[in-house]
């Protein structure tokens, strides 16, 4: 398997537009659930970019599951991230929900997501990986780590080599939190494999108040990064907003990662 890191010599770490994951930096991608406007996301991604955010984040096409609810703004939204980038000059993660969607993505992102309800989508895994974009493969919510390294091969063997894995919580019986935030995957995955493996303990747990705690419990197992949802005004949020930190609240989150992070050999 290329996924295997017995298999690598060498090089293991994934730059992404000068953005290194795997090293001893830990990679913060930010920004809200759902690109909703242009000032909200604008507003959104400087405020994480001053907190020391390295990535913006922002769904263009959301995978919602409800058809009721808002889907995103779709092409309108890629503009936007666009825009994003150019005021912070942070690159850009999107989702891209379907094969028909991947060049118009593509287009405009720098890394595409794989979200964890297509992570066993084999045509889009194929797609991504043939694109010729960094790609991000949350874990599928019902699906084993080796399911979920399996999806990687996917990615890897249509040729990407700027390819990371996210944990993002699984279903488990116990219903107090959105997910189960499964953090021995992040030391198990990285005995197997030289892929970078981020956490996101924002749709781990669903809410905001959690957040901080997770991620740093998620640092000091070993996570190479995170993925954190934070929105301008949570309240006014479209999607996610229960989980959303404020500025001020993912602000502070970052600075007490600081000292998880130092403990660790790593720094943010
Ligand atoms: C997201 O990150 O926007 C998202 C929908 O996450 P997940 O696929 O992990 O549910
Ligand atoms: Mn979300």
């Amino acid at each position: 398997m290329i996924f295997d890191k017995h298999n690598v010599e060498g090089e293991t770490r994934v730059n992404v537009c000068g953005v290194t994951f795997g090293g001893s930096e830990l990679i913060i991608i930010a920004g809200p659930c759902t690109v909703e406007s242009r000032g909200q996301m604008l507003e959104t991604a400087l405020a994480v970019k001053e907190a020391g955010a390295k990535f913006l984040r922002g769904g263009a096409f959301k995978p919602r599951a409800s058809p009721y609810s808002f889907q995103g703004l779709c092409s309108e939204g890629l503009a936007i991230l666009a825009e994003a980038r150019e005021k912070t000059g942070l690159p850009v993660v999107t989702e891209v929900l379907d094969t028909a969607q991947v060049a118009e993505v593509a287009a405009v992102a720098d890394m595409l997501q794989v979200g964890s309800r297509n992570m066993h989508n084999t045509a889009l895994l194929k797609a991504v990986g043939a694109s010729g974009k960094a790609v991000l493969i949350k874990r599928g919510m019902s699906a084993t780590l080796q399911e979920h390294l399996l999806a990687a091969e996917y990615v890897l063997n249509a040729g990407a080599r700027e390819v990371v894995l996210c944990e993002r919580g699984i279903r488990t019986f116990e219903n107090a939190l959105r997910f189960t935030l499964d953090l021995s995957a992040v030391p198990l995955l990285k005995e197997r494999t030289w892929l970078p493996v981020l956490v996101d303990p924002s749709h781990a747990t669903g809410r905001a108040a959690l957040v901080p705690a997770m991620a740093r419990a998620a640092v000091a197992c070993g996570a190479d990064g995170l993925m954190m949802e934070v929105h301008a005004h949570p309240d006014q949020a479209l999607c996610d907003g229960e989980q959303s930190l404020s500025p001020e609240m993912f602000n502070k989150a970052i600075i007490e990662l600081r000292a998880v992070a130092k403990a660790v050999g790593r720094i943010v």
